[in-house]
């Protein structure tokens, strides 16, 4: 479902991503976890180009989305993404939010949308808030609408990035339980994420990223009873 070679990615002079390769199959869900600063937001967006990669490919179904012939707005259909600070529309209610990208995009009518709008919305428990605006909704309500809203396009692919590191610590489950629903729907998922609990229970895969570098990729269980690397032992000394 997607498969990296070679990824590398400098700003400037740094490199922040280090010949990166790897793998990801339908339906597995990896977790990407690592030290602020270690590069886990830009590999996930060299996957859907919000980054451009310096060197290296990158394919997402059969798109090689680092090939400048390809299109990429096509490709991103497939990849919904999820960020931590949820960029909902704030002029739009909830409902609208959901529409948007279908209408605009798909070319879906307004009742054909709606209709699936509103069983997303009964998905992640929120039927009550279609016409609600982003506002006036807690931050756990607004990362369930942003789900919602990245489903609506019908990806084959959702990325997180820190989908529950901007909220109160009482709103985390409500958002985790939505992803853990997903995963077992058989989405094939990219999570970056600090809850190791959510890796331990629901990852297939754990990728630990260190200065760049993709230097851990195993199964939960063996990455937290025994990583292969001092750094990632390291890693959750500090956090566990
Ligand atoms: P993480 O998500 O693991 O905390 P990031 O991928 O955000 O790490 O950042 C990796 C490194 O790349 C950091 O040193 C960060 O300062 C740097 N970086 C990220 N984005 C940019 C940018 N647009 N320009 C310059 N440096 C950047
Ligand atoms: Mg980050």
């Amino acid at each position: 479902m997607i498969k990296v070679e070679d990824l590398s990615k400098t700003f400037g002079k740094t490199e922040v991503l280090s010949d990166i390769s790897t793998q990801v199959n339908s339906g597995e869900v990896v977790s990407i976890v690592g030290p602020s600063g270690s590069g886990k937001s830009t590999f996930l967006r060299c996957l859907n180009l919000l980054e451009t990669p310096s060197n290296g490919s990158v394919w997402i179904q059969d798109y090689e989305i680092t090939n400048p012939k390809t299109n990429i707005l096509k490709a991103r259909e497939h990849i919904g993404m999820v960020f931590q600070h949820f960029h909902l529309f704030p002029h739009l209610t909830v409902i609208d939010n959901i529409t948007y990208a279908p209408k605009q995009v798909k070319g879906e009518t307004a009742d054909q949308a709606e209709t699936k709008a509103k069983s997303l919305l009964e998905k992640v428990g929120l039927t009550d808030k279609a016409n609600a605006y982003p506002n006036n909704l807690s931050g756990g309500q607004k990362q369930r609408v942003a789900i919602a809203r990245a489903l609506a396009m019908e990806p084959e692919i959702m990325l997180f990035d820190e989908p529950t590191s901007a909220l109160d610590p009482e709103m985390v489950n409500e958002v985790l339980d939505v992803m853990k629903d997903l995963a077992k729907s058989g989405m094939t998922m990219a999570v970056v994420t600090h809850e190791m609990g959510f890796a331990k229970e629901v990852a297939d895969r754990v990728f630990f990223l260190d200065h760049g570098k993709l230097v851990e990729d195993s199964p939960p269980s063996t990455f937290f009873s025994k990583p292969e690397t001092q750094r990632a032992q390291d890693f959750l000394e500090k956090i566990l």
